[in-house]
């Protein structure tokens, strides 16, 4: 039985890697989804080269079409490009004064986004807030920035507008003014020029001498473009650029410009302005974004589906483990993870037939979401050979083990008895139950 099991598995996994074709077909649609989203040209190209070579050789996942794996390794790759599903948004603002200069062609955005991050510098993290603008030849955009202080409540104010002062001049009184009023921040909005010019970088350039910014954050509209990788490359090679702010995201533009200049500076995306009231911010998010680069309906959809189906490959893989009774604590990690993956614990133990015990042994051991994280911490605190062969774990090694996992020695204990239950049920049904626990796993 065991062997008629095996090869009908085999069968159902074994159709061989990805081919060039097959590759090359899924990346044609790709390209112009990317360049629709107004990738920079250079950007998609060395994109497409890239997924190309991880894609072609890779091992096919069954019942995925060839092209939703495919697509499924680009959305991987996007999100990698733009900093990774983590990617730190947070400001450094810890050393009052920390100065925070924008930087950006006219009309981008930085007068708005200074006072939206403003807003969120004080009240989410009560922090002190001096606004200073430096459009010296615009008189409105420094009534501008005023304005939108008042409209901040008593934690943000702006710096009095002195008339006729240089730049540095404001730069330098911003500091000072800070200093003495106690603000923890100090946002810096440059002027801007419809498009770059020596004259506006030499300045910007100045002030960031003077004002040695914690943050120099470049706002750019997320509309712009092919032009979005030239202005990012230009501005990056004269001001010392520590993140960019993408403004518009609310538009019709897919965002494309983000892939582009992340791409062009390496610097972390921290902002997306998402509409013209001050509560239109949001923490940069890698993902969301490379869903939509790829056009959000189908695609996504498609990347999802795609993605189950890899969850799917992975109990697949575990069954096979355990039709052979293998259980290590590897493989318990595994299943919390899918577990939480699938809605806690009545997930794939549910789907289990006759692993009643095993579910028990979890409730005794107290196991719910919070607590499956933390199951998870005590695992990885593990070195690889313990994972494998859990009765290395002797006493000094648990303390060690709790210590990393910041839990008590008996928590470890917990897990440990949690993993000896269930491997034990894991080599009864490798002898009994099996073709049931195929059947549920495998899906
Ligand atoms: P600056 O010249 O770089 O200081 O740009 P401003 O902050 O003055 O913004 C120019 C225009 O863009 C204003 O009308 C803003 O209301 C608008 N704006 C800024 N950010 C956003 C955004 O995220 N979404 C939308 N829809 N409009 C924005
Ligand atoms: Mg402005």
């Amino acid at each position: 039985l065991t062997d008629r099991l095996g090869g009908i598995f085999d069968g159902l996994t074994g159709r061989g890697a990805l081919s060039e074709k097959d590759v090359s077909a899924a990346l044609r649609e790709i390209r112009v989804a990317l360049l629709e989203a107004d990738v920079a040209l250079p950007v998609v190209k060395d994109f497409i080269s890239k997924v190309k070579e991880r894609a072609v050789g890779e091992e096919v996942i069954r019942s995925v079409k060839p092209g939703q794996q495919v697509i499924k390794i680009v959305h991987d790759g996007l999100v990698e490009m733009l900093g990774g599903e983590d990617a730190e948004t947070r400001l450094r603002v810890d050393n009052p004064p920390s100065v925070i200069m924008m930087a950006g062609l006219q009309g981008s955005g930085k007068t708005t986004t200074t006072a939206k991050i403003a807003k969120r510098l004080s009240e989410r993290d009560k922090k002190k807030v001096l606004l200073a603008s430096l459009d010296v030849r615009r008189p409105a955009a420094m009534e501008q920035l005023a304005v939108l202080a008042d409209q901040l409540g008593a934690n943000v104010t702006s710096l009095p507008i002195v008339q006729g002062q240089m730049p540095a001049e404001i730069a330098r009184r911003a500091l000072q003014a800070a200093k003495l009023g106690g603000h923890d921040v100090v946002f810096l909005d440059t002027a801007g020029r419809t498009s770059i010019d020596e004259q506006m970088m030499a300045e910007a350039a100045e002030i960031a001498k003077i004002a040695e910014p914690k943050e120099t954050l470049l706002v750019a509209d997320a509309l712009t473009g092919q032009d979005a990788v030239e202005t990012a490359r230009r501005f990056h090679e004269r001001l010392p650029l520590t993140g960019l702010v993408l403004t518009r995201m609310d538009g019709d533009g897919r965002g494309g410009a983000a892939l582009s200049m992340r791409a062009v500076t390496g610097l972390p995306i921290k902002f997306l302005g998402t509409g013209e009231k001050l509560d239109g911010l949001d923490a940069f998010d890698a993902k969301r974004v490379a869903g939509r680069i790829l056009g959000q309906g189908d695609i996504v959809s498609l990347v999802e589906r795609a993605g189950d189906q890899l969850d799917q490959e992975k109990a697949e893989r575990m069954a096979k483990r355990m039709r052979k009774g293998e259980f290590d604590l590897n493989d318990l990690a595994e299943q919390l993870k899918q577990m939480q993956k699938m809605g806690g614990l009545g997930g794939i133990m549910g789907m289990l037939p006759g692993a009643k015990k095993a579910k028990q042994a979890m409730a005794a051991a107290n196991v719910d979401d919070n607590v499956i994280k933390r199951q998870e911490a005590i695992i990885s605190s593990m070195t690889r050979k313990e994972r494998e062969k859990p009765a290395l774990l002797n006493a000094s090694r648990r303390k060690r083990v709790a210590a990393g996992a910041g839990v008590e020695v008996s928590d470890v204990n917990k897990v440990l008895k949690m993993h000896r239950q269930m491997a034990d049920m894991m080599k009864k049904m490798s002898k009994g139950g099996m073709k049931g626990m195929m059947n549920a796993l495998g899906g």
